[in-house]
């Protein structure tokens, strides 16, 4: 049988990997292929069974608290988006390979650090293991070149803090830094 693969799109907050995420999803609907997309339960924002990206595309999805949850769903699909990778706990990359395993073409999306400047959960590993990895960025608010640090404007230590244009800016490293 053969083998699917893993790929990976991270990058800052406001930088496009949740567009990018249902770009890749809806072309695999349009080649008549059978996808169904994840996200971790606790990304509240916006629509519960919906992923929204900033600039207000949508796509359906199914909400797990754990990663396993993946592998018995997603058995009759060929490929799989999973959006907010961040949030799961390190046991993605084992269902990752199983789902790799069985053929699966998976796609996924998340932050790559954290509001510290510090890799983000699992998707330093998910790095690791894909076999393509798009970074992609955003404009930094501060001198407009190409961002791809997240600045959180409002206090609270906490990693995981769901926000919004409110609460995270992008930064380049120049300005991050400062
Ligand atoms: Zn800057």
């Amino acid at each position: 049988m053969q083998k699917g693969k893993l790929e990976i799109i991270c990058g800052s907050m406001f930088s496009g990997k949740t567009e990018e995420l249902i770009r890749r999803v809806k072309r695999a609907r349009f080649a008549k292929q059978k996808v169904i997309v994840f996200k971790p339960s606790i990304d509240t924002r916006f629509n519960k069974d919906k992923i929204v990206s900033h600039d207000s595309s949508t796509i359906d999805c199914v909400v797990i608290n754990k990663p396993i949850e993946m592998v018995t769903l997603a058995a009759k699909y060929d490929v799989i988006g999973i959006d907010e990778i961040q949030f799961f706990d390190d046991s993605i990359i084992d269902c990752c390979n199983t789902l790799i395993q069985k053929g699966k073409r998976i796609i996924g999306a998340g932050l790559d650090m954290d509001y510290e400047g510090n890799p983000f959960g699992p998707t330093p590993k998910l790095l690791a293991i894909a076999d393509e990895v798009s970074k992609v960025r955003a404009i930094c608010t501060k001198c407009g070149k190409s961002a791809n640090f997240s600045h959180r404007i409002v206090a609270g230590e906490s990693q995981v803090m769901l926000g919004e244009k409110n609460e995270y800016q992008p930064r380049c490293r120049n300005c991050f830094i400062k």
